[in-house]
């Protein structure tokens, strides 16, 4: 335990010491900002890391009182080989999220990164080897999905599947682990986040924390706030502002300092939120700023924002996963929490209020996995992470994810002296 726990310790380590190589391979496959990578998803994924490697010698079990003269232990043992899948728009920290609690555990691995996105894990896995970690314990496969992705998802030797991606794929998979061996899944999926203003609330602020909950990684966030709820009182100062900030939104080279947005991921991404912006417009949404693409060369598109979004439009129901905001007037306190509810999606939700009272209100009747209160994308390493509804299955990170990779034993001994009982 003690030896697993050093290597993953190594492993970060290392991490360190290659961050801002490592940031650019990121930056090379997935076109986000280098300075984004540089300074907060590799030194998050050395923290991730370093949180697992110290659950790896404190997993231990119970012994539980039962009725009659029995010695009753439970064992958690390593499920056995894990299969992950994961996305490209956060390739390392998803390998963390993945990668962590499974070693934590002592399980063996075998993950396919995203077709879009293979490098980076490819480099780091090696930074593993350079740790120690014995051959054979993690293998990295770079894949196509309905090839590689599907073989692992039915395969008869794996134990356990972790999938983080689409709703549509994360029902694939489902049904493949089903067909196959019935390895028990873990899902992480799609989103449509509400982001709730009060009318109590500092606008400016507001105006920023909403901009960063949507544009945050070029929109591509399963979680991104993409439901801007605002109060009716403060509705027009918060459109105006929010077009004057995503106007002013730095879009251009990753590699570029001060650069905010780059390109989306690939031509699909990018005429698919191509394609949403136009339902928005035909839904007759008020397009405020962008809405097209930036320049004639790469997949860059200018930060949209649409005001007067109706409910059952298709920009207010759908995944868009690019830089579209939405924002959506509300009246009342029951209303917006009966609305930000009214979707298939429950990954995440943003509130913004100097109310006490609202803030307890809203986040226990939110139906979402994380709430957030006056901040958004909050992702430290201690904290679950993980949807209702059709936004997926189980938990990542925290205490919540060890138990997607644990075995539960029951060991039962008859006690025979009942004297000393
Ligand atoms: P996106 O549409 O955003 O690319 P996906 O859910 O299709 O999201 O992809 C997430 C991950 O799932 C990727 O690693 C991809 O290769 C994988 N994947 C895609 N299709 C399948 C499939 N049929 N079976 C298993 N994995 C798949």
């Amino acid at each position: 335990m003690q030896e697993r726990s050093r290597i993953i310790l190594r492993f970060a380590d290392l991490i360190e010491k290659h961050n801002d190589e490592i940031a650019a391979l990121e930056t090379w496959d997935n076109g986000k900002p280098y300075e984004q990578a540089a300074q907060i998803e590799i030194p998050m994924l050395a923290r991730l890391m370093r949180y697992y490697a110290g659950w790896a010698d404190k997993i231990h079990g119970l012994i539980v009182p039962a009725d009659g003269p029995h010695h009753v232990q439970v064992l958690y043992e390593p499920i056995g080989v894990a299969g992950q899948i994961i996305p490209w728009n956060f390739p390392l920290l998803m390998y963390a999220w993945k990668v962590g609690p499974a070693l934590a555990c002592g399980n063996t691995i075998v993950l396919k990164t995203a077709e879009q996105t293979p490098l980076s894990a490819l480099f780091v896995s090696k930074l593993f080897q350079e740790a120690g970690l014995p051959d054979g314990v993690l293998n990295v496969i770079s894949g196509f999905g309905p090839t590689a992705g599907a073989a692992l998802a039915s395969h008869m030797d794996v134990d356990k599947l972790a999938f983080t991606g689409s709703t549509g794929t994360g029902k694939i998979v489902l049904e493949l682990a089903a067909r196959s061996n019935l390895k028990p899944v873990t899902l992480e999926l799609g989103g449509k986040s509400p982001m709730i203003i009060m009318d109590d609330a500092d606008i400016d602020q507001a105006v920023e924390l909403a901009h960063f909950a949507l544009f945050f990684n070029q929109g591509q966030c399963c979680c991104a706030g993409s439901r801007t709820f605002v109060h009716e009182r403060v509705y027009d100062e918060f459109v105006e502002k929010s077009k004057v900030r995503a106007l002013k939104r730095v879009v251009g080279d990753p590699f570029k300092k001060g650069v905010e947005q780059g390109p989306q991921i690939d031509e699909d991404q990018f005429n698919k939120i191509l394609h949403y912006i136009k339902c928005g417009v035909d839904d007759g949404a008020t397009l405020e700023a962008g809405g097209e693409r930036l320049g004639t060369r790469g997949y860059y598109i200018r930060p949209t924002i649409f005001s007067n979004v109706e409910d059952g439009m298709t920009i207010a129901k759908e995944e868009i996963f690019g830089p579209v905001q939405s924002i959506l007037k509300f009246k009342e306190l029951d209303e917006v929490i009966r609305r930000a509810n009214n979707s298939h999606y429950g990954l995440a939700a943003g509130v913004f209020t100097n109310n006490l009272d609202t803030a307890n209100t809203l986040a226990r009747a939110l139906r979402a996995g994380s709430i957030w209160i006056n901040c958004f994308d909050v992702f430290d390493a201690a904290i679950p992470f993980g949807g209702y509804k059709m936004s997926g299955q189980g938990r990542e990170k925290g205490i919540d994810s060890l138990k997607n990779y644990l075995q539960v034993k029951a060991v039962v001994t008859p006690l025979k002296n009942p004297a000393w009982l």
